[in-house]
């Protein structure tokens, strides 16, 4: 087990938070593993001043200057994975094995912005006259808040850290009040820039609605659910701050008959797809639709696969499922499908604790006959749960994975060109992926339609999120021009 660090990084300094203590669970153990002083107002405003102060040197560093202290913290977190990935699965449940991944992406999404932020800072554009010379310049705001779930706490702050800091912003970071421990297990991955380029706090919602509300900070890059983050664009709109919003989804899967051959496949894709950090990932399939002709042979599929996750101590190498979260997720998520059972569902698998004698586990489940206007089919889930249904057509699939006001990603199994193209043009989601759920790309932005978002992350929108606009046009002579007053010498 690595040190689990507790203090907060404030102006390049180690402090013990002096605000509300929040003891950090482990959700296998159900045991506190840490306690972790959130920011009092003191130190609060201490972060903000010092990457306001920080910013103006920071934004003035030369870009390919902040790319090399870029890759370096990469490399620093290379080469502590290890101890990260440990204490990610120690605070939030995921499998070591997800926690090792979540760490090399992290890696690769600093080494990414470390390049494409020295690679352009705007355009030349078509000036007006010959004499003149027009560009677009991509500045930095000065300071972003960056304000981040449990589910990858690590990732979900690089999409907005590194960017912002490729982009010459200095940040105030907020993780997760369930997952500190590993954001303020950074702070030796960041010695080496300048104090205060990256400060690192705790603390719950009031400190989150505290950076969004500050004046200083020039933008807030958030992550969580559908309901936090309409209050943090409230919040910003207030004072026309900038903002970024990665929420909520319901992500539809759609199986189509010609994929009759390959149904093992895409039910290990779907379970996957469904399971993944036991369901609590943005984009979890949350829905199934699949041709009725091939329905039953797929169900069949997916539940022998759900039968074969080994659930348990997500430390343990070969564990393919960990606790939830905390007792109020898994509360919540067996809330919802005891309310789809109640109108008419069957679980066909799963939905108990595993045979787990403590932890927050619930057994991955499949679950067959619920009615659409269930909130297992309309809400987000976010827990282990499959819920499987069949559709007659494509259309009928495609107006269902359009029915609810979330738009984060879609999958498909096909391998139908028509059909990949009607799908690719007709399903509205931020992200579509076929035969092949889940995958990202440093360089493919990443974000929702509808309220699942606004804005993106990752690739050059991830960068220009973080990145005023400047229209600069310059005229190399000093002379009047034709279309100024006075009027008079027009008349006639
Ligand atoms: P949450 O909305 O409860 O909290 C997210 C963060 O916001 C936390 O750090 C929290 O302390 C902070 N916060 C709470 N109230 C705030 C306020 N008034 N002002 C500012 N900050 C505040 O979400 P959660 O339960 O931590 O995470 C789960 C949710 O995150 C799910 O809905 C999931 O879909 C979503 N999520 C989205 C993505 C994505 O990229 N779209 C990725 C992962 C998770």
């Amino acid at each position: 087990m690595p040190e689990l660090e507790t203090r907060l990084l404030i102006g390049g300094e180690q402090v013990v938070g002096q605000g509300e203590p929040i003891a950090v669970e482990n959700p296998f153990s159900e045991e506190t593993v840490a306690t972790v002083g959130a920011p009092s107002d003191e130190q609060l405003d201490a972060a903000i001043a010092a990457a306001r102060e920080a910013s103006r040197e920071w934004m003035r560093t030369p870009a390919v200057d902040r790319g090399e202290l870029l890759h370096e913290v990469a490399n620093r977190i290379e080469a502590r994975t290890d101890e990260l990935a440990q204490a990610v699965t120690t605070e939030g449940g995921k499998p070591l094995i997800e926690n090792a991944d979540e760490i090399s992406w992290v890696v690769a999404c600093f080494r990414y912005y470390a390049e494409i932020g020295r690679d352009s800072a705007g355009r030349v554009i078509p000036s007006i006259e010959s004499t003149q010379l027009a560009m677009v310049l991509k500045e930095p705001h000065g300071v972003w808040g960056c304000i981040v779930p449990w589910n990858y706490p690590l990732l979900l702050l690089a999409w907005k850290l590194a960017p912002a800091l490729a982009a010459g912003n200095a940040t105030v970071c907020k993780p997760s009040e369930l997952t500190p421990i590993s954001t303020l297990m950074l702070a030796p991955c960041l010695e080496h820039l300048p104090p205060g380029v990256v400060n690192l706090v705790a603390g719950g919602g009031e400190v989150g609605a505290a950076i969004t509300a500050d004046p200083r900070v020039d933008g807030v890059a958030f992550t969580g659910s559908v309901e936090t983050g309409k209050k943090v664009g409230h919040a910003c709109m207030d004072r026309v701050a900038r903002v970024n919003l990665e929420m909520g989804g319901k992500d539809p899967f759609i199986i189509c008959s010609d994929i009759a051959d390959h149904l093992d496949v895409a039910a290990r894709g779907g379970a996957w797809a469904a399971y993944l950090n036991a369901g609590q990932v943005c984009t979890s399939s949350e829905r199934f639709y699949v041709m009725e002709d091939v329905y039953d042979d797929y169900v069949n599929a997916f539940v022998a696969v759900a039968e074969g996750l080994v659930i348990g101590d997500p430390m343990e190498s070969g564990t393919d499922i960990g606790p939830m979260v905390s007792a109020n997720q898994r509360a919540k998520v067996a809330a919802q499908v005891e309310s789809a059972v109640s109108d008419g569902a069957e679980v066909v698998v799963g939905g108990g604790d595993g045979g787990q004698a403590r932890g927050h586990f619930f057994a991955p489940a499949v679950v067959t006959g619920a009615p659409s206007e269930t909130a297992l089919l309309s809400e987000e889930t976010f827990g282990p749960v499959a819920p499987i249904v069949p559709v007659k057509s494509l259309d009928e699939a495609i107006e269902l994975a359009n029915s609810t006001p979330f738009g984060l990603g879609a999958n498909i199994y096909t391998q139908d060109f028509k059909t990949i193209l009607r799908c690719m043009r007709e399903v509205k989601a931020g992200t579509v992926w076929f035969n092949d759920p889940l995958t990202d790309n440093d360089a493919g932005p990443f974000g929702g339609f509808k309220q699942s978002g606004l804005g993106r992350e990752l690739g050059r929108e991830g960068l220009e999120a973080f990145q005023e606009t400047k229209h600069v046009h310059i005229e190399s002579e000093v002379a009047p021009k034709e279309w100024w007053y006075p009027y008079s010498e027009y008349a006639g």
